[in-house]
């Protein structure tokens, strides 16, 4: 099954409202909407990305949400929702994502979002409030670059900035483990305790960051961050892959496929996903310039969200 390009041409024969209600048309027809399924070890990424369609990408084992796009029912149970930015394909579904779950009854949903965008989320559930004629509870967590938010012991959400608009933040979810610094690891286990008891500190934090999503983004030295470089998924975005695109890549601050070699250099990740493609590039055609602009081990690592193979059949 193939999906209908959408492009910015406007077709009259589209208006057509008896032929998209009999679904005889396969321009028209109404095609069920699901997620695309990526397994990472014991991780599932659940998501839609689609350049300025639509973009959310669920991870339920970790409770986090990268963009809530227009609120599919899957990311309501999902208790935190890392907001990139404030554009409608991203952030859409916030005021939906807060109601729903009030008529749900599932309560104590954050929005972790850029501190610029809290008081102006503020007033649009203000507003929705006025439409629905009650409010919702709700509640937006200001972020900056660094600053990090425990989901849950041990595990937290960095910000980190993007280049696509002033205010725009990439997520990285790490994980924080303890582990017994070496000078201790011919120790017996009492001998451990009786450290402790004397106020040794006998372990090291380290990080092990699991996800990173960039959200929209220009191209950056994301790789210079140890907690996007080393995380074991990447999520980025790549727009563009026509060579003709370039302009447009710049115009909207996203990347282009020229920019993946440089951008990805130096990355550790285990998995990339792309997320972002633009309808007005075919996945298959995608694919091939891919594989041609990137050296062959960074190519194995790389998968599109939207691929095919990703979308579980019913
Ligand atoms: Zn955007």
């Amino acid at each position: 099954m193939r999906r209908p390009r959408v492009s910015g041409s406007f077709r009259p024969a589209r208006l057509d409202l008896t032929a998209a209600l009999t679904y005889d048309d396969p321009l028209v027809r109404t095609r069920t909407y699901q997620l695309s399924l990526v397994k990472v070890d014991d991780l599932t990424l659940a998501g839609y990305s689609v350049a300025g369609e639509e973009s959310v990408v669920i991870v339920p084992e970790l409770d986090v949400v990268f963009d809530i796009g227009k609120c599919p029912r899957e990311a309501l149970p999902i208790n935190h929702v890392l907001l990139s930015h404030g554009h409608m394909d991203h952030a859409a579904g916030v005021a939906y994502y807060f109601s729903q779950r009030d008529f749900q009854g599932i309560a104590d949903g954050v929005v972790l979002a850029a501190r610029s965008l809290v008081e102006p989320l503020e007033r649009l559930m203000e507003a929705v409030a006025g439409v629905e004629g009650h409010s919702s509870p709700h509640r937006f967590v200001g972020m900056a670059h660094g600053e990090d938010y425990e989901i849950r012991r041990s595990l937290l959400a960095r910000a980190f900035s993007t280049q696509h608009l002033g205010n725009s933040l990439g997520f990285s979810v790490i994980e924080v483990r303890h582990k017994l610094k070496e000078e201790f690891a011919d120790r017996t286990g009492p001998q451990l305790v009786a450290l402790k008891k004397r106020g040794v500190e006998i372990t090291r934090r380290v990080e092990l960051p699991l996800v990173a999503y960039l959200g929209d983004t220009a191209k950056a030295n994301y790789s210079d961050l140890p907690y996007v470089r080393g995380a074991k998924t990447l999520l980025i975005e790549c727009t563009f892959f026509d060579p003709e695109h370039v302009g447009r890549a710049r115009a909207g601050r996203h990347l282009h496929v020229a920019d993946l070699p440089e951008v990805l250099e130096g990355t550790e990740n285990q998995r990339i996903i792309i997320t972002h493609l633009t309808r007005r590039t075919n996945l298959a055609e995608a694919r091939r310039i891919l594989k041609k602009a990137l050296p062959k081990e960074t190519y194995e690592r790389i998968s599109f969200l939207m691929s095919w193979r990703h979308v579980q059949e019913e």
